[in-house]
């Protein structure tokens, strides 16, 4: 983050609106300075999680969350920093500054490439619509999606036969060429010609919605059924999952979250109602998009086929979850009755038949464990022990502590066998990201804080300071970097606890400092004589002349006088 200048951030964040950013997702309430709503980060019935218009910070007195716009578009919404920066500047109209890290070449090339993917959807669109995307039309039309759902998630069509690609954009060869980088065509042995024919066409869309890839299922008898866009810069199988954009903020409200196979289930669930499907693009599940769907939601439901086939893929995507799984989580497993899958039992049955499916049918992961163990270990005395061996070797992988043994409390009671503690791995960071300062033992005292929480909620204060008070913090280090900074900042002109985030945007005491309840102005005056009182203290117990310990001395009664007054 540091190759983007201050005076760059601070612009962009003076032209963004907070409340703006966060009400996109977020119902937010009107209370006294602030605005409060359910906090997006973590499970609550009533509001916690507050947004100051006039600080631009966001804090959840639930969960510990909190930052600026940049946290709220990185934690939130899954962007890197300077993707969150670039999203605002735009916003807000300003060009981002070239900088010496960032190969602006590179840059406007990874523009164009996504403006081309952008324009393959609106190309594919036009052609399910046009009297060549009849067939197309017809197939989605057989899947009973109906036309909103169609032009919502930008399906489209790709005609059979080649040239469809040099019809629609010319026969440039510069332009060929980048339609390879983007996986919409391939060199053969007779030049560049379309990947996709013939099908029809998902446009798959990142965390941002930018469309970054397509999935084509086909139309006629031929292989492969579905295909993908091949992998390139943009395009990560492993990573996306089809819906995430579309339906993040729904999983979040309604806290439902349905993980499904294919593209057409999770279409089917939106059109009866239930816009709240993930599905993985073609591929088993992999860890990184547990992990991503246990971020959205901790108690998402995964739907597999109830055939052989179906549990196999369960027990994967089990495996998978072991590293990411936590306490806090509740995945739950759900297997459908053989030879359907969501859309075919929500054609069946209906969304209200479907979702008590969700609801009643869906086993705790454990369970689904268990049940797991015993079909691989088979029965007898020798089954128990594999069952035993196999559950040992799956605790080793889990990254949390407690939930591992609680796990293996339940597998010793089914096997009666006693476990071995499994050598743990190291400890997964990404679960609980540790406090930054809080390694090192903090001499920070409360009243310090509440001082610099003064400061931060009403910068006006630092202006008030006098040139000793500049080192009020001298005996925490932590702190007093802090302290620094805020003084600085106030002396720039800048929004102080919004430009003290640039800097440490990890501290999640800054928008807590800034947000709690005001403190008062009286209440500042004795902070101040409180730091003044411990600064005078600390100078008189140094090494110094005697004339110095005097004044110092002199100095604490004064100070030691007036605390009295206002009663401390
Ligand atoms: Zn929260």
């Amino acid at each position: 983050m540091a190759h983007f200048p201050t005076e760059f951030l601070d612009e962009v964040l003076v032209r963004t609106d907070i409340v703006e950013l966060i009400a996109r997702h977020v119902q937010l309430k009107k209370s006294g300075n602030n605005f409060m709503g359910l906090c997006p980060f973590h499970h609550e019935k009533s509001p916690s999680f507050s947004v100051s218009a006039d600080k631009q910070l966001f804090y959840c007195f639930g969960c510990g969350k909190g930052g600026g716009a940049f946290q709220f578009l990185t934690e939130h919404d899954g962007y890197s920093f300077p993707e969150a920066v670039e999203y605002l500047a735009e916003k807000a109209g300003l060009a981002v500054p070239e900088s010496r890290e960032v190969d602006s070449g590179e840059q406007e090339k990874k523009k164009r490439a996504l403006a081309l993917l952008e324009k393959g959807a609106d190309l594919f669109c036009r052609a399910l619509m046009a009297p060549e995307g009849r067939a197309g039309l017809d197939y989605f039309k057989r899947r009973k999606l109906p036309p909103e759902i169609i032009r919502k998630y930008r399906l489209g069509y790709a005609p059979p036969g080649y040239g469809f690609m040099e019809k629609s954009l010319g026969r440039d060869a510069r332009m060929q060429a980048q339609l390879e980088a983007v996986g919409l065509m391939f060199k053969g042995d007779r030049g560049y010609v379309d990947r996709f024919r013939g099908r029809v066409m998902f446009p798959i869309t990142d965390r941002r919605g930018q469309v970054v890839g397509y999935g084509g299922r086909i139309l006629d008898q031929g292989e492969p059924k579905y295909l993908n866009s091949p992998e390139t810069p943009f395009f990560h199988k492993s990573e996306l999952l089809y819906g995430y954009f579309e339906h993040r903020d729904e999983i979040r409200s309604r806290k439902l979250l349905v993980v499904v196979e294919g593209y057409m289930d999770v279409l089917a669930m939106a059109a009866h109602g239930l816009p709240v499907g993930l599905a993985p693009l073609g591929t088993a599940i992999g860890e990184r998009q547990v992990r991503e769907i246990l971020r959205l939601h901790p108690e998402p439901v995964f739907c597999f086929d109830g055939d052989r086939a179906g549990r196999q893929a369960a027990w994967r995507a089990l495996e998978k979850m072991l590293p990411v799984l936590a306490a806090e989580h509740g995945p739950r497993f759900l297997y459908l009755p053989e030879g359907e899958d969501p859309d075919s039992l929500l054609q069946r049955e209906g969304s209200e038949a479907f979702a008590l499916r969700l609801e009643q049918d869906a086993k705790p992961v454990l369970d689904t464990w268990i049940d797991g163990l015993r079909i691989l270990a088979g029965s007898g005395p020798e089954g128990r022990a594999r069952m035993a061996k196999k559950a040992d070797s799956m605790l080793a992988a889990m990254a949390d502590d407690y939930l591992s043994q609680a796990w293996r409390q339940e597998a010793e009671k089914v096997t009666a066998i006693t476990l071995k503690t499994p050598p743990r791995a190291a400890p997964e960071t990404v679960l609980r990201r540790p406090h930054p300062i809080s390694k090192v033992p903090s001499l920070a005292t409360p009243n310090q804080e509440r001082f610099l929480a003064a400061l931060l909620q009403n910068p006006q204060r630092i202006r008030g300071l006098l040139a000793d008070e500049e080192k009020f913090m001298l005996d925490d280090a932590g702190l007093n970097q802090l302290y620094t900074r805020v003084l600085e900042l106030a002396a720039a002109n800048y929004n102080v606890a919004q430009a003290l985030l640039l800097d440490f945007p990890q501290d999640e005491r800054i928008p807590l400092w800034a947000s709690q309840s005001d403190i008062s102005d009286d209440e500042f005056e004795k902070l101040q004589l409180l730091m003044r009182e411990r600064y005078f203290y600390r100078l008189l117990k140094q090494d110094g002349t005697l004339a110095e310990k005097q004044h110092y001395r002199y100095r604490w009664n004064e100070i030691r006088n007036k605390l009295e007054k206002v009663g401390q």
